[in-house]
């Protein structure tokens, strides 16, 4: 708006600044409905992978500038829109709100994980019963349908280096945190919560490191050095290339997907623990932390590519995944779709 426009709305009376304002938000959610579209076609195209982002939620907040709230309720309402295409109406004329939408989507998404998937028809019905309800009426409404509908987590930033971390725990972890504490009860007599959960995370996480970057017993018997490298500090490496089976193989075979520990940790250093896909167009690197695995690239293993470090990078899974789809065409690689919501 100029600032022309925004003086003459001093002008306005109260019937007139009405229709303004109500103009003004029906066309917000005119525009909303564009940006809901162009993701979802986004996300269809897994165009996000390829700009360097590793998922569609970081697209919005990196790419577009939303914050983490707002991109979440996008990236949902998108694919409500995508599985109930009669959604449409009632976001356009503001009977079901962007955040009634994300709380819809969010919960089909966890019936369906609780293999009680909800049919087209069952999750138009459910929409009925949405309308012209808030954020909370809404929560209460899907609790009553499934006591699992509640958000199992919540993660809420207290101060910039501390997060508030709620999770409901079923009766299985709530007994494996009680034989925890027992099993720990030597190193935390009086443990609380915190300490007790900083225990289990770095005891898991050794294991887990141990385990992925091959620096266990098996490593120290080929006389390498077991120590942790110095910086993966707490690497979780899912590797798309198995280090148990080709290890055995000798001979002719030599050139199998078997990476050494050291060109693992020579590709973790170098590529600083993170991501290295890069989007040849504009250069934007991708840097996610989570689930990486080691890719052959530039030239894919199936062509011949060497496990070596020149030849290796690590790669978030779905960008590892994305590149090979790419590469070889129509075979969609499962982990590709896996991350959807
Ligand atoms: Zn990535």
């Amino acid at each position: 708006m100029t600032s022309t426009e925004v003086e003459n709305l001093r002008k306005l009376d109260s019937k007139e600044l009405r229709s303004f304002v109500l103009t003004s938000a029906q066309n917000e959610r005119h525009h909303m409905m564009r940006v809901l579209y162009g993701l979802q076609e986004i996300e269809r195209k897994r165009l996000h992978l390829e700009w360097g982002f590793s998922s569609l939620h970081q697209f919005c907040v990196e790419g577009l500038g939303y914050s983490e709230g707002s991109a979440a309720r996008r990236v949902q309402a998108a694919r409500l829109l995508r599985d109930v295409p009669e959604v449409k109406a009632k976001l356009e004329e503001g009977t079901i709100s962007l955040s009634v939408a994300a709380q819809a989507q969010s919960f089909f998404y966890r019936e369906s994980k609780m293999a009680r998937s909800y049919t087209s028809e069952g999750k138009r019905e459910l929409l009925e019963k949405l309308d012209h309800k808030t954020s909370r009426e809404t929560e209460v409404e899907l609790l009553k349908l499934s006591p699992q509908a509640l958000p199992q987590e919540r993660l809420r930033q207290v101060t910039p280096e501390h997060q508030e971390l709620r999770v409901i725990l079923d009766a299985e972890m709530i007994q494996a945190l009680e034989d925890f504490k027992a099993l720990a009860s030597h190193q935390l007599p009086n443990g609380t919560h915190q300490e007790v959960l900083r225990l289990a995370l770095r005891t898991a996480t050794e294991a887990l490191r141990k385990k992925k970057l091959g620096a266990g017993r098996k490593a120290q018997a080929r006389g390498e050095n077991a120590s942790a490298p110095q910086s993966p500090k707490n690497p979780v490496i899912h590797n798309s290339t198995p280090t148990t089976v080709p290890r055995r193989i000798s001979g002719p075979w030599r050139s199998s997907r078997f990476i050494s520990v050291a060109t693992k940790r020579a590709v973790w250093e170098r590529d600083g623990g993170a991501c290295a896909y890069v989007d040849p167009e504009t250069q934007r690197r991708c840097g996610a932390k989570l689930r990486l695995e080691f890719d052959h690239h530039p030239v894919p293993f199936a062509r011949g590519g060497k496990s070596v470090a020149q030849n290796l990078r690590l790669a978030y899974r779905l960008h590892n995944a994305y590149e090979a789809e790419k590469m070889f065409g129509k075979y969609r690689d499962p982990r590709v779709n896996a991350g959807t919501c």
